[in-house]
Order: C-alpha cells, then structure tokens, then sequence
C-alpha cells in the first residue's frame, strides 16, 4: 500500500485511530485526525497525535474534509452510517477500517477470533496456548494493543492473534484470517447493526479471503453458526467444539466436545484425546468450557502439533488466570462472594454468567440498554436468584420485563447496590455483577463499571465481615422478598430511599 504524500484522515481517536495514525504517519502519509468529541475529553490521544505532527479536527465531523482526503481510515467505534461518510462515498474518498489498514502491513498468519461472547477469554487462553508449544505469537485486536502496533512487530513467522468485532469485520476487504474462531452469535448491538441477520452477516466476513488451507473453528451447538458454516463464501476447513457431547446441531461430529464432565478431542488424527477434566479449567461455566474447546482447536489446527502435545495444552489450561471483568472473584464478606462480570454487556453473557451458578445468586443488573431483550433471562433468574439489584438507565426497563419473576430493588449507585446486595445476602450467597447491558451511562467503559464494584466490594470488606442475615438485619431467603407472596414489586423509588430491600411494611 503506497501512503507517501497521501492526505489520510483518520476517524475516532481512542486507542486504535493512535495507532493508525502512528502507522500512516510512518509510512509517510500527511495525517488529519478527527473525533466528534473535544480535546479535553481526548488529552492523551491529543498530545501523541501532536507528536507524530498530525493535523487535529476535533468537536465533529466537517463533511467538506471527509470529501477532500485521499483516504480514510475509522476507527471501529465510529458508526458506519455517519453523515460526513456519505459525502465521502459521493465524493470517491476510499474508506478502510483499521484493522484493513493493519492487515496490509501485518506479517505473518492470522488466528482470528469473533463470536458475540467469549472473544477475548478465547483470545487471551489461544495466545497463552500457542507460547506454550513454543510458537512466536502477538495478542491484540479488539484487546489491548490495537492490530496496526501490532503490524510494526510481526514478522514472517508470527502467529498474530486477534479479536475481532463486528465492527471492525464490516469494513474489512483483503484481511486474511488463516484460522477463524466463531464463539457463538446471539443478538448484540443491534443497536448499531439494526437487525440480526445484519449482525451476523458482519461476523460471517471472519470468513472472507479463506481458502480451502485455512480452518474455520465454530461452535457445534449454535443454531446462527450452523447455518452461516452452510452460507456461500465459506472456503475453508471446519472444525466444530460442542459442550453437549459429539453431536452437533450442524450435523457434523465434533471434533472437540465435552462428555461425562470431560473435555475430548479427535485432533489431530481422527483418534479420541482426552484435554481436560471439566472440573480442573479454572474458569467458571460451561461457556469456558467451549473457550476452552475453541482455543485448543485453533492452536492444534494452527501449528498441527501432534496429539502427544495435547498434555503441554492441558498444563497451560491449568495454569491460565482468566481475564479482569469476567466472572472474577473479588473477595468474600461473611461467607458472601462477590463476582465481578463487568464484561457481561448483553444478554446472553448475564445469561452464561448466571447458569455458572447452581442458586443463592443476587444479581446487579442495568446500564445502557441495547434494545435488548431481557426476559429470556427470566427462567434462570425465577430459578436461581434471590434478589436482582436494578442500576443504570436500563432499570425501567428491565424491571417492567422481568415484572414478578424475582424480587427487584433499584441503587443509585454502584457503592449503593453492592451495599443493597449485602444486607440482602446470607451466607453462601453469591454477588454476581452481571449488568446484561453497556455502561456508558454511568461510566466510561466497562473496565471503569467493574473497578467501581471492585472497589465498592473492598470498601466494605472494610467495614463488614459478617453479613446481614447473621447480624439478624435480613433473613436473605427466599419466600421473604417474593413478590407473589407480598402482593407488591420490589420494585420502587421508596425503597431506594428507604436504602434497604425489604418490602414496605
Ligand atoms: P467478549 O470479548 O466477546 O466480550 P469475554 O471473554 O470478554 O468476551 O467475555 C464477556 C462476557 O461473556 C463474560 O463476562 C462472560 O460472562 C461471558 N462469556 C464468556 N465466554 C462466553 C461464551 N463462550 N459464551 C457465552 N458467554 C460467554
């Protein structure tokens, strides 16, 4: 790609319109960098782009500048259907997205991991699996570090692997993934896409530029997958993980799969390999069973490392930390735990998060909606949950939908409902923040919403350490809060001002 004395404007200046810009910048391209939002709200972004010598137009989008470069490159948080890109499609303007702009400089292969939920788990564990056969291997993406700085390290032998979005696979056109990971597709930002089938046409373009060498490792029981694997466009190899036995619902056999709490594997070779006892992924639920299956997958088909490697795979399986935000166990108070899954932004996440757990759950629900629907979380939560704690703007909304099936609180704040969750709690119990929505409107990200619980978890572990049922405050079971008994909701701003989740007398 030739950017020398090319007038490139770059979209959207968070982490990875840096490093675009870096990358133009360095292939001597004349760099304009543009973002709706002012510089104050931008500092550091600012004084890097400043450094690099990059001309900055911020506090919005001038259409007469998008009709005058000769290319821009967005960021994947700008949305596709911006004002200012329309007269740039009028006006001829190419348009790449950052990750297209990083697959022409990036050396190497690709591992390429998308799905609605279990990305960046699958991510992080497939990197962690490939160092451990030795491989020489880059972890980004959607995660830290962005794909351009990525494509100023890689090499011809790197095995690059990245998370990518449905976002960023809108917009790409010669990315090549030589292994493709799809964790599952549930609806999700369809906010942003509109429709489901939008969105997973979006994830169907992982598959775009594979040939018949490449592999495509997909989840065995999602309906969404199966059907895209049939779809034209999909050249390569398939490989199916399944959580519920051989048998998938695309009716091929798995080549990974859990059976008898047991994790199996018939690659490389066709012969059965057992990976892991259930109980021994350090990770919580089912769902980590199928990153686990989707992660061993992508480095035996990757590196086609013979089955006698599988006990390096496993010992790395073993060793792995997880992630911050997801499913993390913060501290327990008084025989109460307290878990952390910040990163469970949509409904099938909170879904996954809360079958982790048999019962005695309370759970921290809200945030920005994304014209989600909650009631599918009804079943579980009339199962297993006790009391769900309501934040965020999405409370209205969450509290019409699931109107009867659990007591229901609202806390202003996230100090609030952990403090509401523990007077609530005996114990046992577990505190699960699994909000099931975004969190823009009460933080910066969802990094921001998990350390504001963190904190607000530690905090009282400074001040408590037995929890309310056995200070004789709340008795925590069950049949106490039920609506269906009381004849009333939970749900109300008195008793939020009343700051505690009994029923009004
Ligand atoms: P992503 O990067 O796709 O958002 P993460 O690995 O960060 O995925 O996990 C996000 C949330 O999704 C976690 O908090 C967890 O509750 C849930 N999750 C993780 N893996 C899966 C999976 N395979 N299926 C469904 N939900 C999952």
């Amino acid at each position: 790609m030739k950017l020398a004395r090319k007038k490139v404007l770059v979209v959207g200046l968070a982490r990875s319109g840096v490093a675009a810009a870096r990358l133009l910048v360095k292939h001597g391209a004349s760099v304009i960098a543009n973002d709706a939002r002012a510089g104050d709200r931008l500092a550091d972004s600012v004084a890097e782009l400043r450094a690099m010598g990059a001309e900055l137009s911020l506090g919005g989008h001038p259409p007469d500048l998008f009709a005058g470069v000769d290319l821009i490159v967005l960021s994947p948080g700008v949305p596709a259907d911006l004002p200012a890109l329309d007269r740039a499609r009028a006006a001829g303007v190419e348009m790449i997205s950052e990750v297209e702009l990083a697959s022409r400089f990036l050396r190497g292969r690709i591992i390429g991991i998308t799905g609605s939920n279990g990305k960046t788990t699958t991510t992080t564990l497939t990197g962690e699996l490939m160092r451990a056969l030795g491989c020489d291997v880059l972890v980004g993406g959607n995660i830290g570090t962005p794909l351009t700085s990525l494509a100023e390290q890689a090499t011809d032998g790197t095995w690059t692997v990245a998370e990518f979005s449905s976002f960023q696979l809108e917009t790409i056109q010669s990315l090549r993934v030589n292994v493709a990971v799809v964790t599952n597709i549930t609806p999700d930002h369809l906010d942003r896409h509109h429709t489901f089938d939008n969105y997973v046409r979006a994830k169907h373009r992982i598959f775009l530029n594979q040939s018949g060498d490449d592999w495509a490792i997909l989840n065995g029981q999602d309906q969404a997958i199966a059907e895209m694997s049939r779809a034209p466009g999909v050249a390569s190899k398939q490989v199916w993980f399944s959580s519920r036995g051989p048998a998938t619902v695309a009716g091929a056999n798995a080549d990974l799969y859990a059976r008898d709490g047991h994790v199996y594997t018939t690659l490389p070779g066709g012969a059965e390999t057992h990976v892991i006892a259930l109980d021994e992924i350090p990770l919580r639920g089912m769902h980590n069973a199928e990153n686990v299956m989707a992660a061993v997958g992508a480095t035996l088909c990757a590196t086609g490392a013979p089955a006698s490697s599988i006990p390096v795979l496993t010992e790395a399986i073993r060793l792995f930390k997880g992630v911050e935000h997801r499913m993390e166990l913060v501290t327990a108070i008084g025989g109460v735990e307290f878990f952390n899954d910040s990163k469970a932004t949509n409904v099938d996440s909170t879904l996954k998060a809360l079958e982790s757990f048999e019962e005695n759950l309370i759970v921290i629900l809200g945030g920005k909606d994304k014209d989600s629907d909650y009631r599918v979380l009804a079943p579980v939560i009339g199962e297993r949950v006790k009391l769900v704690v309501l934040i965020g703007a999405a409370a209205e909304k969450i509290a019409g939908q699931l109107e009867g099936v659990a007591p229901m609180i609202r806390a202003e704040s996230m100090e609030a409902a952990v403090s509401r969750a523990f007077d609530a709690a005996s114990s046992g119990d577990k505190v699960l923040l699994a909000p099931a929505c975004a969190s823009f409107d009460m933080f910066d990200n969802y990094e921001h919403r998990g350390r504001v619980f963190k904190e607000a978890v530690r905090k009282l572990a400074g001040s408590n350490s037995v929890p309310a049922s056995a200070r004789g405050e709340f008795s925590g079971r069950k049949g106490e809060l039920a609506p269906a008994e009381s004849g009333a909701t939970e749900f109300s701003a008195d008793n939020v001002s009343r700051g505690h989740a009994r029923l009004p007398d």
